[in-house]
């Protein structure tokens, strides 16, 4: 590891509670086996992870004036729901406050939650290690997920966002931000095409 990267470990320790810098450790460790696994850079994954939750504990109210203060425009839900705004505010911290420019990093950091259509492979790297990595334990069908993503990422990325959204779908309080539909739409979409085009090959 980069004596830059040990640094960025450090400060990000002490922006986070003990709870949310073990999963943030558990994320960027998931993150690096990912890259291991696809061919993405494995210290950009593991900075990435380390980032990607950054804005993660800066109180609600503050999250808002942040973004007041530097112009990050929020959408209906973000509004609604204050907690999600951790990814966009995030992605300009890393800049800002953490002197990550990196755009893939950054755009990692901000798609974290949500997914995007078209993502990028660290991107979705991101978005399936913050699901998987080892200290979680609430979402149904772990282990297969977390198998489902190491053999076929883009598989795992769709049942990442379909069980997301059947979850959310089953609460009274589960706010769907449009993002996470439109992603998991693309997514599905996608692995329709592969395999019409398999079927069509053969
Ligand atoms: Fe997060
Ligand atoms: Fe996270």
């Amino acid at each position: 590891m980069k004596e830059s990267t040990k640094a960025l470990k450090k400060k990000i320790k002490s922006r986070l509670d003990k709870e949310r810098y073990q999963h943030t450790l558990g994320v960027a460790y998931t993150a690096s086996c990912l890259a291991m696994r696809y061919g993405e850079d494995m210290e950009k994954a593991y900075i990435a992870g380390l980032l990607h939750d950054c804005a993660k504990c800066i109180p609600n109210e503050e999250k808002l004036k942040l973004c007041r203060k530097y112009d990050i425009e929020l959408s209906e839900t973000e509004k609604a729901v204050p907690s999600l705004i951790h990814a966009k505010l995030g992605a300009y911290l890393c800049g800002q406050e953490y002197g990550i420019t990196d755009p893939d990093i950054v755009g990692a950091v901000r798609t974290h939650t949500t997914g995007a259509p078209g993502m990028s492979l660290l991107q979705k790297i991101i978005f399936a290690a913050d699901y998987i990595e080892p200290n979680r334990d609430a979402a149904p069908n772990l282990e297969e997920v977390r198998s489902l993503c190491f053999s076929d990422l883009d598989a795992g990325v769709y049942r990442i966002l379909s069980d997301t959204l059947n979850y959310l779908n089953g609460r009274k309080d589960g706010a769907v931000d449009p993002a996470t539909r439109e992603t998991h739409d693309y997514y599905e979409e996608l692995l329709a095409g592969r395999g019409r085009d398999e079927s069509g090959a053969s």
